[in-house]
This record gives structure tokens, C-alpha cells and sequence, in this order.
């Protein structure tokens, strides 16, 4: 682990096994970090506020950030693998994440210094004024499943607004976390402004979610743990942005351009082998088009090929074990319940036994009040809903616990804007799903996706706070 600039074993000396997805052996050994190391993290990290890093202007943190940034890009392939071997990511999927880090901390590196309070207008004899400040020790508890972009949008941001982090990652993807703190001390920023602590969840992860000495938390992850790490927090009053799930729909209209439309609904479904937090797991479409979404959905779906993530194909495996028997257990609900398979991909050849794949499966005329049709499965898993006119689309799509993203087909400008207020997300795209990633748009959910905003200049104001200055003169 990394701790104020050090590399260190974990105090208990304990580690954890990280496994390769793509054939099930062993991969790494890693630091098993537990309460004391999480401890020394925070003391680090509150050094470095009070040391080096605290005295650097904003201009000066941008640059840090810009040769961050660089250093990213330069080391894309290698960040690449290390995720493909850690994640099971498709390699050109890992490269779009390490480009997407560095495109992050670029964004914040020119951020840095434009973020400016305000002068009020208040009574005669005042002169009263907002700043701008760091929360001071931020805590970044992120997933597996976008090491590297999420560490970009969270970590990137804090940094920028001068805060010290603490980043515990997944217990199951460690690699590039590691590596970005490498690259930190590549480019020399101040020691304990970045600290790494890999562990388990219920050791490292609640141990950072409940310590005193922690001032924002940022939690990307299930709901069900974004609400432990929520009421551990609580009890110090310590403000926590939840980055949760979703089962987000696209909803095609029988005006949209369908040969526009096609690879944004099979592509959203199956990237990362759909373990995405804005994956667009439910499809609606209008009627008098279903058919024909359906039958050039399932020809996407035939030619598509899964395997180890070395090899480069459309999709890699799942991240564990426990996660294909998840997916599976799905398709076998669907089988049981009577719902039509449409079509299925191809698990290639010599993919080696002991790997996790699932093969990406299209499920056809789901009530939208089914598991399937509610639930995140995160795997490669999309199903089909039939509607009927606007009315029942946005019903059907705001009919879930969840609320992340949603993209809309549909040629007409009016019903364009009806829809983009009427879905309850935090996110909807028009006429494309994803915008590329959009590092510029801010991005969080409502409901059980979460709260709180990521992404774009608006993370900015999450990771700082405000303070309220009136002088009196006379
Ligand atoms: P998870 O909640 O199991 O784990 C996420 C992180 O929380 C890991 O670092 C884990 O070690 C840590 N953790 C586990 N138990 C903890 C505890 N008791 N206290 C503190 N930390 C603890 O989630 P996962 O299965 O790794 O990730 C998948 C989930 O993440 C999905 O639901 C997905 O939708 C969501 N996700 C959301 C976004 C988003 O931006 N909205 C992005 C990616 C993933």
C-alpha cells in the first residue's frame, strides 16, 4: 500500500489473492490493509494538508495534475493490461479507461484555479463574500468494475480542489490504483496528499467510512453497502456522495433512426461484459419497430464473441466466480418464467475452462415488473419491453427502484424535451447513450442510484465546501 509517500506492507503483514477472471489463477498478493493501516492513512493525509500540499495555490496543484495526466497517457498500454489481467477488460476497453483518466485529470489540472466564490450584495457598511475551501481528508471507496475512470472523476476532482485523499479499492481490482499512486510519486506530488490502502470492504473500506478523521467520503458501489458506508458516516455528520447502481432503459420510438440507434443499444448492454454502473440493461421500444429492433438487436448479439481479456474481443468474463453464478442464475429465471431467449453470443473456442465468462444473452418480451426487468443483474443481460406511446414509455422507465441514466431514439424535438423531463435519472441522452463518457457532464443519480454529482466542473463544488465571510466597515 502507499501510504504518505511510502510504499508499506499492511501492519498485520496480511495479504489478499487477486485472481486473473479470464482463467481463474492466481494473479497478485497484495497489501491487506485493516483499521491501523486506514489510520495511518488519514494521519498522512492530514499531514499533507497541514504540510507541502496544503501550502501549493491552485495553479500549482493543476500542474501536478497535468504531469499526472501525462504520465497516464504515456503508460496507457501498461495500465491497459494490468486491468485486463486484474478486471478481465478487453484491452482496447482498458485502454479507453486509462485515456479516460487522463483526460480527467486534465479536465481538473485546467480546473484547478477557476473555481471562485462570490461577492454578495448585503446590507450598507458590508462587505460580504463566499470562499471556496477544501473538505481537507477526502475517503474514495471504490468498485471494480472502472478502476481507473472512477479514480479519475473522484480522486482528480478532490485533488484539484486541494484535498488529501485516502482511496481504498476493491478487494477484487487493485492493480491500477497501485499503479496510479506510483504515478503520483512519478510526479512528485506532495507525500499524503494520495494514499492507497487496498483491503477487504467490511475491514479497510468500513474502517475509512466511520473514522473521525475523515471529512467527505465519495462511495461508488452496491446500494446495500453505499447505505452502510451512509450511517457509518452519519454518526460523525461527514457528508458522503453515493455513486450507486441502476438499470437504466434506452426507449426507442418508432420514428428513430434504428441503424443510428442499433450500436449504442447492444454496446451500452455489453460493455465491460455488463458490469457498468449505467448500463442500459432494459430496452423499450415502441411497438410497430419491435420487431425489427429486435431482430437487428439479435443479430448484434449472434456475431458477438466473448473471451480471456488478453484476446481482445467483445467481451472478457465477469469479475468472479460468485458473479457468473449471479448472471446465471438470472437466465435461469428467465428460462423458468417462460421468457423467450432471443439470441445469445459466442464464448470462442480456447477460452480456458477455469475462466468466468458469461455468454451476452437478449431476453424478449419481459413484463416490466419482472426481476429481470428490475433488478441489476451486472452482467451481460438485456432484456426487451414492448410500449405503447410516450405516456406508458416514461411509466415503464421510471418504474424501477433505480434512477442513473436513460437515452431516448425518437426524430421528434418535442417529445425529445417532454422526455428528458419527464424520466427521473440524473442523466439523459438523446439520440446517443453515454455521449462517449462524457467527462465534462456531471453525473450521479436519484432514488437508489444515489446522490451526490461526479464528473464535470460540478464535482468541484462536491469536493469543497463553502464559507461565508461578511466583514463589517462602516
Ligand atoms: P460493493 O458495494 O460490493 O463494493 C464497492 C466498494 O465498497 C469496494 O471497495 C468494497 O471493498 C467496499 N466495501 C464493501 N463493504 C464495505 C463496507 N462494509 N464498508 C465500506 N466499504 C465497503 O460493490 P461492487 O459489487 O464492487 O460494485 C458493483 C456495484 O457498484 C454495482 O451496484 C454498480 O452499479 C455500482 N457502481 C456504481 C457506479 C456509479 O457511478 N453509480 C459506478 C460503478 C459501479
Amino acid at each position: 500500500m502507499y501510504i504518505g509517500g511510502l510504499w508499506c506492507e499492511s501492519t498485520s503483514r496480511e495479504t489478499l489473492e487477486l485472481v486473473n477472471p479470464s482463467d481463474g489463477s492466481p494473479l497478485a498478493d497484495i497489501a491487506r490493509g485493516g483499521p491501523a493501516d486506514v489510520d495511518a492513512a488519514v494521519s498522512a493525509a492530514r499531514g499533507a494538508i497541514e504540510g507541502d500540499w496544503g501550502r501549493l495555490t491552485a495553479a500549482e496543484r493543476g500542474r501536478l495534475l497535468l504531469a499526472m495526466s501525462r504520465r497516464v497517457l504515456e503508460q496507457a498500454d501498461e495500465l491497459a493490461r494490468l486491468e485486463a489481467l486484474d478486471v478481465g477488460k478487453p484491452l482496447r476497453q482498458g485502454r479507453a479507461d486509462a485515456v479516460a483518466l487522463a483526460r480527467y485529470l486534465e479536465f481538473y489540472a485546467g480546473a484547478a484555479d477557476k473555481v471562485h466564490g462570490q461577492t454578495l450584495p448585503f446590507a450598507n457598511g458590508y462587505t460580504a463574500l463566499t470562499l471556496r475551501e477544501p473538505h481537507g481528508v477526502t475517503g474514495h471507496i471504490v468498485p471494480w468494475n472502472y478502476p481507473m475512470q472512477i479514480i479519475g472523476r473522484s480522486v482528480g476532482a478532490a485533488l484539484a480542489m486541494g484535498n488529501a485523499c485516502v482511496l481504498k479499492p476493491a478487494e477484487e481490482a487493485c492493480l491500477t490504483a497501485l499503479a496510479f499512486a506510483r504515478i503520483a510519486a512519478e510526479a512528485q506530488l506532495p507525500a499524503g496528499a494520495l494514499n492507497v490502502v487496498p483491503g477487504l470492504g467490511e475491514e479497510a473500506g468500513a474502517e475509512l467510512s466511520s473514522h473521525a478523521g475523515v471529512d467527505h467520503l465519495s462511495f461508488t458501489g452496491s446500494v446495500a453497502t453505499g447505505a452502510l458506508v451512509q450511517a457509518a458516516a452519519a454518526r460523525h455528520a461527514v457528508p458522503v456522495t453515493l455513486e450507486l447502481g441502476g438499470k437504466s432503459p434506452q426507449i426507442v420510438f418508432a420514428d428513430a433512426d434504428l441503424e443510428a440507434a442499433l450500436p449504442y443499444l447492444v454496446n451500452a448492454g455489453i460493455q465491460n461484459a455488463g458490469q457498468t454502473c449505467s448500463a442500459a440493461s432494459r430496452v423499450l421500444v415502441e411497438r410497430p419497430v419491435y420487431d425489427t429492433v429486435r431482430n437487428l438487436m439479435a443479430e448484434r448479439y449472434r456475431s458477438l464473441k466473448v473471451g480471456p481479456a488478453l484476446a481482445d474481443l467483445d467481451l472478457g468474463p465477469v469479475i468472479a466466480r460468485r458473479q457468473q453464478t449471479v448472471v446465471e442464475r438470472y437466465l435461469q429465471l428467465a428460462v423458468d418464467s417462460g421468457l423467450p431467449i432471443v439470441a445469445q453470443g459466442e464464448l470462442v473456442a480456447d477460452a480456458p475452462e477455469d475462466g468466468f465468462y458469461v455468454r451476452p444473452t437478449l431476453v424478449d418480451h419481459v413484463p416490466p415488473e419482472h426481476a429481470l426487468a428490475q433488478e441489476e443483474i451486472f452482467g451481460p443481460v438485456q432484456v426487451l419491453i414492448p410500449f405503447d406511446g410516450e405516456a406508458e414509455a416514461l411509466r415503464i422507465a421510471n418504474g424501477t427502484p433505480y434512477g442513473l441514466v436513460a437515452g431516448v431514439w425518437t426524430r421528434d424535438g418535442a417529445r425529445q424535451w417532454r422526455m428528458a423531463r419527464g424520466l427521473k435519472c440524473g442523466q439523459v441522452f438523446v439520440n446517443n447513450y453515454g455521449a462517449g463518457g462524457g467527462i465534462e457532464l456531471p453525473f450521479g443519480g436519484v432514488k437508489l442510484s444515489g446522490h451526490g454529482r461526479e464528473k464535470g466542473f460540478e464535482a468541484l463544488y462536491g469536493f469543497s465546501r463553502l464559507k461565508t465571510v461578511a466583514i463589517h466597515h462602516g
